[in-house]
């Protein structure tokens, strides 16, 4: 559920946001082939960035060329967020969720989704927003594990 509308606007082009972010469109467009960002997509098919995707893509990027993690170390830590405790899936959900079982990438990249994702819409789904910063991942395996 989105809790700041301002924030989230998605109101920047991907030329735009390539410009603010100083990197090509080429590498946000990478990034959303990996499954490490969802833009919001107008009817048209035009992809639309808001400040908090922004701030989403500058983690990445921190995490990339400052922590040296790769794009599959990023999917696995995102992979690590229990989607299950946050959507409230019940055992026959989980019994059937690919994104349960696996433990290699976000549970928004897998496609076919059988379970209550399936009337979900990823981009602004808690799972989704809420954790798209590494350090909120920590920090919610940290209270889960107390
Ligand atoms: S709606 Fe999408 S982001 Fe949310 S738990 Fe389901 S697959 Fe993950």
């Amino acid at each position: 559920m989105l809790q700041n509308p301002e924030f989230e606007q998605p109101v920047y082009s991907i030329s735009m946001a390539a410009h603010l972010l100083s990197i090509s469109v080429h590498t946000i467009r990478m990034y959303e082939r990996e499954g490490l960002i969802i833009p919001h997509k107008k009817e048209s098919n035009q992809r639309l960035y808001s400040k908090a995707d922004l701030e989403r893509i500058q983690c990445i990027r921190r995490s990339i060329n400052e922590s040296k993690v790769s794009i599959n170390g990023i999917k696995r830590i995102y992979s690590l967020i229990p989607c299950w405790e946050i959507v409230k899936c019940s055992d026959e959900d989980k019994s059937k969720c690919e994104a349960y079982k696996g433990h290699e990438q976000p549970c928004w990249t897998y496609q076919n989704k059988s379970t209550k994702c399936e009337d979900l819409k990823c981009r602004s789904c808690d799972v989704y927003y809420k954790y798209s910063q590494c350090s909120e991942v920590k920090d919610l395996i940290k209270s889960i594990s107390r």
